[in-house]
């Protein structure tokens, strides 16, 4: 059983919404602010950077490394605990700096991680219409 198969669920709000609506068509976008090019994410409806709130959401290639990452030792919730220990991690993208998207690799052991590790985005569906950016180990 895949990690949080069947539990998975997604709960949009008015920032986030369209990026849920991009990753149920397995296309993964982020925010590029039209006024001075910096990426943000998550979603949010100003730039951080310049506070123009004209913005596009730009699709990424999927390829993207290892800049942090954690291992879940702990199942908070009892369905993860066959699990455990599982690896979380937080991907960059070089063509969209300055994003960092927390996630999964799938199929590796957690102490097989290492920041720097190459990744290639994976579409996982662990529930019914929720679909997932995850990742595979290049
Ligand atoms: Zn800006």
């Amino acid at each position: 059983m895949a990690l949080l198969e069947g539990l998975a669920s997604i709960h949009p709000d008015i920032h986030t919404r369209e990026y849920w609506e991009y990753c149920g068509k397995k296309e993964l976008r982020f925010q590029k602010c039209g006024g001075c090019g910096a990426f943000r994410f998550p979603p949010l409806t100003g730039c951080r950077e310049c506070g123009s709130t004209d913005v596009s959401w730009v699709a990424v290639a999927g390829r993207g490394r290892v800049f942090s990452y954690t291992v879940v030792h702990h199942p908070a919730i009892p369905e993860v605990r066959e699990h455990v220990p599982y690896p979380v991690v937080v991907v960059e993208f070089d063509d969209a700096p300055g994003v960092r998207l927390i996630s999964n690799v799938l199929d590796i052991s957690y102490d097989e991680v290492e920041i720097g590790m190459e990744l290639d985005l994976v579409w996982d569906e662990p529930s019914p219409g929720v679909v997932l950016p995850r990742f595979k180990k290049v």
